[in-house]
């Protein structure tokens, strides 16, 4: 990686950030040794269905923890892009606009394994993988990074993958796609707001900092 790829950037709902997410943007970071990471809650996920009895929290209080939360992390930042933008969250939309801002380098973004297969029902996914690096992290039970098995099938004419099977180049943008083995944490937002609507502690899955706020809030009962 060169000089000028040192932004991550890590999209989700964060619905609320948990300890998991932590886990990844730091692993991420000293991995591939960025400069920071850039959490970008969206606004509506167009991905996330949910049923009344599991809601989104609003878009500024998902914000307010967000930033809570990483502000004990000195390379961590929160980007308010697609808050502001409003609508649907279109990754992207938001990729465009940081590799508008930080030309000539090039963002990498963050994402998990699970995520990751799921991209080809993104919108544009080609574009995608020509606007920014992706680093894909394990995320347990997966605790193998086998790029060569996650690589969804939209992109995979687009991309040469390297012989070890862990990392894959574009075959015209100059962009790379690379499997980051983490040692995760085993959490989901799911599990965190099935606990709280079941009224079970949330002690080891939440980041101190917003623990309480969240339990407060009455958001997930
Ligand atoms: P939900 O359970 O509501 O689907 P989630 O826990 O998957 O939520 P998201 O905000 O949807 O959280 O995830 C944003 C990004 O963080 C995705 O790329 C996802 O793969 C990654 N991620 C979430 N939890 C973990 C984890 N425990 N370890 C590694 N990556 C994670």
């Amino acid at each position: 990686m060169n000089r000028e790829s040192k932004l991550g950037v890590f999209g989700g709902t964060f619905n609320p950030i948990h300890v998991g997410h932590l886990r990844a943007a730091e692993q991420v970071l000293e991995n591939l040794q960025l400069d920071a990471m850039v959490f970008v809650p969206s606004a509506h996920p167009p991905h996330k269905v949910h049923e009344e009895h599991d809601p989104v929290a609003p878009a500024r209080t998902r914000l307010e923890w967000v930033r809570a939360a990483i502000q004990p992390h000195p390379r961590f930042r929160v980007d308010t892009i697609e808050l502001d933008r409003g609508g649907a969250s279109y990754t992207v939309d938001t990729l465009r606009e940081i590799s508008r801002r930080i030309t000539p380098a090039t963002p990498v973004f963050s994402i998990g394994c699970d995520a990751f297969e799921e991209v080809c029902s993104w919108r544009e996914p080609q574009a995608l993988f020509a606007l920014a690096h992706f680093a894909v992290t394990t995320r347990p039970p997966v605790d193998t990074g086998h790029l060569e098995q996650w690589l969804p099938k939209c992109i995979r004419d687009d991309v040469v993958l390297s012989d070890d099977g862990r990392s894959a180049c574009h075959r015209t943008a100059g962009t790379w796609i690379r499997s980051v083995e983490i040692s995760g944490l085993n959490v989901s937002a799911s599990e965190v707001r099935e606990r709280l609507r079941n009224g079970q502690p949330v002690n080891h899955l939440l980041p101190a900092e917003i623990r309480e706020a969240v339990v407060q809030s009455g958001v997930y009962r």
